[in-house]
């Protein structure tokens, strides 16, 4: 069963287990931190504010208890008031006016009494006005043990100095507690003389009691003077939301009441002023945050994209954007693993043809143009699944997976070999290339990619070989020549290393008018261990194809040298290959070995061919080189390849050579205008000053013909073959002169 959830892709799960997950959380958790914090601090602040304002209230409260005392003590000692009371009929409205209602209108005492010895109210006033004295019973309950309490304190003092009761040593008794179901601050003192001039029995003094319930002005005047807010008495606790309550205990301890009052809260205030800026606050680390997990995936994208972009470098040809090397193998692989009875894949590789001539004539820039176009070219013909890489230089490979017939390959080629026949415009100028295709096909030809790919390469060359701008499929024959050729390349790098095998072969050259030995052609000859006696044409094309060919120049050389030494009357002609002259440091090797072997250039005739002279610049150099130096050079197979006059003067040539084939032909009904070819090269040696040679003669017919031609020296079966220096000591000695300075006649 697929899973519903939207796949996401690595990049993005990354992102979100790496960057998101960890940054929402750190975010969340420090503003929840923070935020915990905040409401501490305030739930804090708040706390220490209501308990300093219950430890204000309480005070307040106990400190009215001693306040009221204070107040009370104004006229409880007074000689006067004492002695009123100890009158027989005492002033009462004097006592009202200046005990009882002044204790209200100054300090608002609600209801004050006045007791007898026998604790019998004798005066008593509520709320500022005269009362009938008996409303104390009411009170009595309530404040019995107060009085009681200012009757024992006067006791437990004892007399005065005087036998008096001393002004500071009055029986007084304040109390918190309740008076007729309300909560109040009460106090009681004993009656008694300032200064002693009045006798008071001890025991029986008049009591003082002053009542000051909680509610009502005496609220209004904590909350005045303690700045407590709002502040009400409750007989339970009825505290709302906003406001704080503490329970009023009386002196046993018991809960008499509420106070409420509605706390100030310094805490909830400033977070009231701080909450917006917190919300502002928020809002931009909220933002901060998030633009920063916005950049940090910005760049990851960055990396990611670098990252594909490396991948794509390390993948493709950076130069075309083809598939590159790497990619091709993973893609025939891929290919190659799907093969079946079925399915076919074709590879094809591709080689520009003469795109070394562009590069070299028009520069680099025009030759990497050149390849840029024509991968355009090729990416025109591919289909979806085709696999166009580019593998290096000019050279680039296909992989047709899903190839149902031979003739789909032959239609793709012709489409290839036709687009690559438009000129290409490099720069200014047109340039004209073709393409060699190598084709080898899966299974038939193997299913390994390695051996897929040789294969390819051997067809390759076959299509190069015949004449390059053509595709050539694979055949298990070429294998075999291929296989012929590498085996004759390690038996040739063998033969060189031990010495043994190869025989240097002269050829004598005549002059034509006196058929005298004028020179001899070193032709080598290898006498194979298995394959026996080889011609040059066998293994020479190889040894050129290899390379190996330098080795073989060196010690054909080295060779001609020793011959030149023993035969210094006649010039030595050797056969250069171009693949030689395309090796660095050519001529000053040849000059090395020559000088070395103490053999005189001059003597020495280095044959090239018409390709050495259509070589690059280096080749060009080299030939000037060595014949300044001395040698000379003669132009080898003349006709055969793209002789023009204007090759010959560039390069001053000493010496051309009529190639066999024109030789050959003379007489023959069709002759191909042998002879009259022969006349013009003939003539045009003459005109420059060259030796004409003519090679391959054969017949005596021949002979004539060229030498009435203006042929000055010949070549051929008629006078001798090529044979081994044994024999053409014999040759040389049968004919010459024993005084070997003159030319041999034969
Ligand atoms: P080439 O330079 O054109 O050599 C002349 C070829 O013509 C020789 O073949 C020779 O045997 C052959 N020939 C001579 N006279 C006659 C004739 O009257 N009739 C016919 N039909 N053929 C005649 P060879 O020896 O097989 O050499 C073949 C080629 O191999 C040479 O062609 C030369 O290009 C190359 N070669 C030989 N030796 C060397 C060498 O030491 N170095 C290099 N680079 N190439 C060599
Ligand atoms: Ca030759
Ligand atoms: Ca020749």
């Amino acid at each position: 069963m697929p899973r519903a959830s939207l796949p996401l892709s690595p990049a993005k799960r990354r992102f979100f287990a790496q960057i998101l997950l960890p940054v929402a959380a750190v975010t969340a958790v420090a503003l929840v931190l923070a935020a915990a914090a905040l409401f501490w601090t305030v739930l804090k602040t708040d706390g220490i504010s209501i308990d300093r304002q219950v430890r204000i209230t309480q005070n307040a409260i106990n400190r009215s208890v001693d306040e009221l005392a204070t107040q009370q003590q104004t006229i409880a000692v007074w000689d006067q008031a004492v002695a009123e009371l100890q009158k027989e009929q005492p002033d009462w409205a004097w006592i009202d006016d200046e005990m009882g209602t002044w204790l209200h209108r100054l300090f608002g005492h609600d209801q004050v009494y006045i007791l007898n010895a026998r604790d019998e109210a004798v005066y008593a006033m509520k709320h500022g006005g005269v009362e009938a004295a008996g409303e104390y019973l009411l009170a009595r309950p309530d404040l019995q043990g107060l009085v009681d309490g200012a009757r024992q304190g006067l006791r437990a003092q004892g007399p005065g100095r005087n036998g008096f009761n001393a002004p500071d040593q009055f029986g007084r008794s304040g109390r918190f507690l309740e008076v007729l179901g309300q909560p109040a601050i009460a106090s009681a003192m004993t009656i008694v003389p300032s200064t002693g001039a009045g006798v008071q029995r001890s025991g029986f003094e008049p009591v003082i009691v002053s009542v000051r319930f909680l509610a009502g002005p005496f609220l209004t005047e904590l909350s005045a003077r303690n700045l407590i807010e709002q502040p009400r008495l409750s007989r339970f606790d009825t505290a709302l939301a906003r406001e704080r309550s503490f329970a009023l205990h009386n002196d046993q301890g018991h809960i008499i009441g509420y106070f409420i009052w509605e706390p100030e809260l310094p805490g909830t205030t400033i977070l009231g002023v701080l909450g917006p800026v917190a919300a502002v606050v928020l809002v931009a680390i909220l933002i901060l945050t998030a633009l920063l997990v916005w950049s940090l995936r910005r760049s990851i994208k960055a990396v990611e994209v670098s990252e594909r972009h490396a991948r794509r470098l390390a993948l493709h040809d950076v130069l075309t954007g083809l598939a590159n090397r790497t990619l091709f193998n993973g893609r025939l692989d891929d290919a190659l693993a799907a093969v079946g009875r079925d399915s076919r894949v074709a590879l094809l590789t591709l080689d520009l043809d003469r795109f070394k001539h562009v590069n070299d004539t028009l520069g680099h820039g025009a030759g990497d143009t050149l390849i840029r176009d024509f991968a355009t070219r090729l990416s025109a013909l591919m289909r979806p699944s085709d696999t166009l890489a580019r593998l290096g230089g000019d050279e680039f490979a296909i992989v047709l997976a899903g190839v149902d017939s031979v003739a789909e390959i032959d239609a793709l080629c012709e489409a290839i070999l036709s687009a690559v026949h438009q000129p290409f415009e490099l720069g200014g100028s047109q340039a004209f290339v073709g393409v060699s295709i190598g084709i080898a096909i899966a299974p038939q030809d193997g299913t390994d990619r390695v051996e897929l790919i040789r294969k390819t390469d051997i067809a390759l060359y076959r299509a190069k070989d015949e004449g390059r701008d053509c595709y050539r499929y694979f055949a298990p024959a070429m294998d075999e020549a291929v296989k012929r050729r590498s085996q004759i390349d390690e038996d040739l790098r063998a033969a060189l290393r031990t010495g043994s095998g190869l025989v240097m072969y002269y050829q004598p050259q005549v002059a034509a008018d006196s058929r005298r030995i004028v020179g001899l052609e070193a032709l080598v000859r290898w006498n194979h261990p298995t394959r026996g006696f080889l011609s040059p044409e066998h293994f020479i094309p190889v040894a050129e194809e290899t390379g190996v060919i330098v080795r073989l120049g060196e010690w054909a050389l080295r060779e001609v040298c020793t011959m030149s030494l023993r035969w210094p009357q006649l010039f030595l002609a050797v056969n250069v290959s171009a693949a030689q002259f395309r090796s660095s440091g050519f001529a000053e090797r040849v000059i090395a070995i020559v000088r070395e072997a103490g053999a005189d250039p001059r003597r020495i005739e280095l044959e090239v061919t018409e390709s050495v002279l259509l070589g690059d610049q280096l080749t060009r150099d080299s030939l000037r080189t060595l014949r300044a130096a001395g040698f000379t050079i003669a132009l080898d197979d003349f006709g055969t390849g793209h002789s023009s006059l204007g090759y010959l003067r560039q390069f001053q040539v000493d010496k051309i050579t009529i190639d066999r084939t024109f030789v050959q032909h003379l007489g023959e009904p069709d002759d191909g205008d042998s002879a009259a070819i022969i006349v013009a090269i003939v003539t045009l040696g003459q005109a420059l000053g060259l030796v004409v040679t003519a090679e391959g003669v054969e017949t005596e017919d021949q002979r004539r013909f060229l030498s009435r031609s203006g042929c000055t020296e010949m070549q051929g079966y008629l006078f001798a073959h090529p044979i081994p220096e044994a024999q053409l000591a014999a040759l040389l000695d049968d004919v010459a002169d024993p005084a070997v300075t003159e030319p041999v006649d034969i």
